[in-house]
């Protein structure tokens, strides 16, 4: 089955809370399993960082209906491609807030040492989610298969 992988960026226009990160996340597994849509989804000092990987139509409709969607603003596609394999196949959306992303994976990997600095490097987001998968655990808020 041919694959895509989506990276985008954009930013809340206010202050988010976990019950709206909650409402967020609750929809998008229920309509990313049925879609086989898989990723994970970052959020830190109003960024949001998302990849979605999967049958590339599922991928191009649900990224259609986030950027239609007024929770976040300023939506910047960062990649769109052929992708072999998937990153996340387990996660339906997989997530991670400030607590946890790794400051240090983020020096690592962001041109400015901030995450906001991700966005403009889209194979450094790429490599900086692959490296924050595997270290996520459970939590309330935490990825879910
Ligand atoms: P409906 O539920 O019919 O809603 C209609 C409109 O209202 C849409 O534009 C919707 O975006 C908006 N809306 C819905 N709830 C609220 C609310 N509480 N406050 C304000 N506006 C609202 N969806 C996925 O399927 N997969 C994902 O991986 C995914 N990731 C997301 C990541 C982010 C950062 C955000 C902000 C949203 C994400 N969503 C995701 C949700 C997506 O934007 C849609 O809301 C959802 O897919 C339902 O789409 P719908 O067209 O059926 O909208």
């Amino acid at each position: 089955m041919p694959l895509a992988r989506l990276v985008y960026t954009s930013l809340a226009p206010g202050a988010v809370s976990s019950r709206d990160m909650m409402e967020i996340l609750e929809v998008a597994r229920f309509r990313n399993r049925k879609d086989q849509v898989t990723g994970l989804l970052c959020f830190a000092n109003r960024h949001f960082l998302q990849v979605l990987e999967g049958p590339p139509a599922a991928v191009c409709e649900t990224f259609y209906r986030i950027l239609r969607d007024p929770r976040h603003v300023e939506v910047r596609l960062l990649e769109f491609r052929h992708a072999g394999n998937r990153l996340f196949d387990d996660w339906h959306m997989g997530f991670a807030g400030v607590g946890e992303i790794s400051n240090d994976l983020v020096a690592k990997h962001s041109p400015t040492g901030d995450f906001a600095g991700l966005a403009a490097a889209p194979e450094a987001a790429v490599a900086f989610m692959t490296a924050l998968g595997p270290l996520l655990s459970s939590g309330n808020l935490a990825p879910t298969a």
